[in-house]
Order: structure tokens, then C-alpha cells, then sequence
């Protein structure tokens, strides 16, 4: 029998254990290969460019012979401003890509030892390079589109002549949002955060290149696409996937999500809703990589995303 990829070798291909056993000098190294990857590791000034930078080996500093600005192999990159040492940087990213249903907070914050007020910004720090890969890009071939929601659980009264009707828009909490996900066979995933399903309309119109062919269910509000794109449609009262149509990527996406949510984070919603549709997105889009490359691609987009405006300094704006 063929084994699953995940069980293979091959999947496996990066050990805690070998992060937490490198030296101060070899997680240094680590992060600047990582960084400067096309100098091969050397200095380049974060300010103006210039190849030609001293390097104080002891402080483990750059200094730009150019226009003299003094460096550290994080500043200018999401990491700026850090107080953790890089290898545990570099923990926090392994034991974060290995979590396949995400990784919390808490969770970080006892394996690596800190607060978990600074594993939460860690963690969010990662979701913010890895989500900013996704930002920019459209879809397109045979793109596969839903919507599903999260948040805003009304909890059902004690005694039973208490209890309403959960499902009337007087009885809930104005907290539910919608996940709309727009999803490239064999290619990217794409989401965005909606009020209702209806109000991602747009979204899918934006982000799904004309000529492309758009899978959906029968929900009403879709039809509004079949004017752009050629559109097939599948009724899941009647059945879940024919030979033309099924939408059953994009359900795979939302299968990761709701795990996420339901044994990791136990509630996601809020402001943060799409910072975790965009991770599990990620998770999703990567999965049949190795943990190593899935490591090595998380770090260089952190290292190649500029400083946080949301999360540098959070706590001393939040607390
Ligand atoms: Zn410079």
C-alpha cells in the first residue's frame, strides 16, 4: 500500500529539536541566509540598499558603509524591536507550520517560555507575512467559490420555554460573520470576510480572472456571477458533487477552518476572523510540501514583510 504523503519521509524534514539545539551563532546564521538569500547570507543596509556593510560579529550588528545606518538582522522586517532570541524565533515558526490545525496562543507561550501576550503577537506576526503572500494575487482555470459562517453563537436559554428561535435575525448577536472563500483548483486559496455570504459577491468578482470557470452552490446571491464567468452550479439539497460541478475544495478549506476553530481556538470571530481564514488558507495551499520547506517558506516571507503597523507594540496601545 502507498503510504500518505504526510507519513512519508519526505514531509518530514524539519526537528524541533534541531532548531532548539542550535548555538546563538547558528540561529544568526540561519536568519541571515534566510534573509539575504541573494548575497548568500552578507548584509544588505535595510535603508538604502548597499551591499558594503561592517559587521560587528560580538553585538551581532550591521553597519551600512554608505549611509551609516546601524542594523540587526530583524530590523525593517516583522521581527524588528524583538526581545526573543532568534532561535526561538525560529522554534515559534517550526512549532507554528507543524500545527496543521493551527496553534495556539497559550499553547505557544508554554512551549516556548515567554508571556503569552508576546506568543499571541508572535503568532500573529506569522499569520500576517504568511497572509500577505496571498494578498495581492487573483484566480483563475476552474475556481471553486462558498461561504460559511463563524462567530456569533447564541447560547440556547436554560429552561426550555426560555429558548428562541436561533435562527431569527431579532434573537442573534449581530457578531456572525461569513468566510467567503474563492479557491483555484490545484491552486490558491483565497478569502475575505463578509457580513453575509451575499456581500462577498464582489470579492469573487475582483479576485477571479474573466475566462475562468466558477463552481458554486445554489445560493441566490451567486447568480449575480453568472453574467461574468461560466458558471456551473451543484444543489447540495439533491447531491454533493456531479461530474461537471462540485465545490468540494473549497469545503475542504472550510473543513480546516472549523477545525481550527472548534479544537484549537475554540472561537474565532471578531476582528481576527480573516487573520485565521488566511492562515488556514495557507496551511491548506502548502500542505503537500515538506514541514522543512513549509519552515523555510514562512520565515523568508516574515523576513521579507516590512514591520507590523498592527502588531508592533500592540500591548503598549492595547493593555
Ligand atoms: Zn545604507
Amino acid at each position: 500500500m502507498a503510504s500518505h504523503f504526510l507519513l512519508s519521509a519526505a514531509a518530514r524534514t524539519l526537528s524541533l529539536a534541531r532548531v532548539m539545539r542550535m548555538t546563538d551563532d547558528q540561529a544568526f546564521d540561519a536568519f541571515r541566509s534566510i534573509r539575504w538569500t541573494e548575497t548568500d547570507g552578507d548584509a544588505i543596509c535595510p535603508r538604502c540598499g548597499c551591499f558594503e556593510c561592517y559587521t560587528f560579529k560580538a553585538r551581532r550588528i550591521f553597519k551600512c558603509r554608505g549611509c551609516g545606518h546601524q542594523f540587526s538582522v530583524t530590523s525593517g522586517t516583522i521581527f524588528a524591536s524583538r526581545k526573543m532570541p532568534l532561535r526561538d524565533i525560529l522554534a515559534a515558526i517550526a512549532i507554528f507550520v507543524n500545527g496543521a490545525k493551527g496553534y495556539a496562543a497559550l499553547q505557544l507561550s508554554r512551549d516556548l517560555d515567554c508571556q503569552y501576550k508576546t506568543a499571541f503577537v508572535l503568532a500573529h506576526k506569522i499569520r500576517e507575512a504568511l497572509a500577505a503572500e496571498q494578498a495581492a494575487s487573483e484566480i483563475s482555470g476552474e475556481v471553486e467559490i462558498d461561504g460559511a459562517y463563524f462567530g456569533g453563537y447564541v447560547k440556547p436559554a436554560n429552561r426550555r420555554e426560555d429558548r428562541v428561535d436561533r435562527r431569527r435575525k431579532v434573537h442573534q448577536t449581530g457578531k456572525r460573520q461569513v468566510v467567503v472563500v474563492a479557491r483555484e483548483r490545484a491552486g490558491e486559496t483565497l478569502t475575505h470576510v463578509a457580513p453575509t455570504e451575499a456581500a462577498g459577491v464582489p470579492f469573487v468578482l475582483a479576485t477571479v480572472k474573466d475566462g475562468s470557470t466558477v463552481h458554486a452552490d445554489e445560493a441566490a446571491h451567486w447568480d449575480d456571477i453568472e453574467r461574468r464567468f461560466l458558471t456551473k452550479r451543484i444543489n447540495h439539497s439533491v447531491e454533493y458533487s456531479t461530474p461537471e460541478c462540485n465545490t468540494n475544495q473549497a469545503e475542504s478549506f472550510f473543513s480546516r477552518l472549523r477545525r481550527a476553530e472548534i479544537g484549537i481556538h475554540h472561537h474565532i470571530a471578531g476582528r481576527y476572523l480573516s487573520a485565521y481564514a488566511m492562515e488556514m488558507a495557507w496551511r491548506e495551499d502548502n500542505r503537500r510540501i515538506s514541514n522543512g520547506e513549509q519552515f523555510l517558506l514562512a520565515t523568508s516571507s516574515a523576513l521579507a514583510h516590512p514591520v507590523s503597523r498592527q502588531w508592533k507594540g500592540y500591548w503598549q496601545r492595547t493593555a
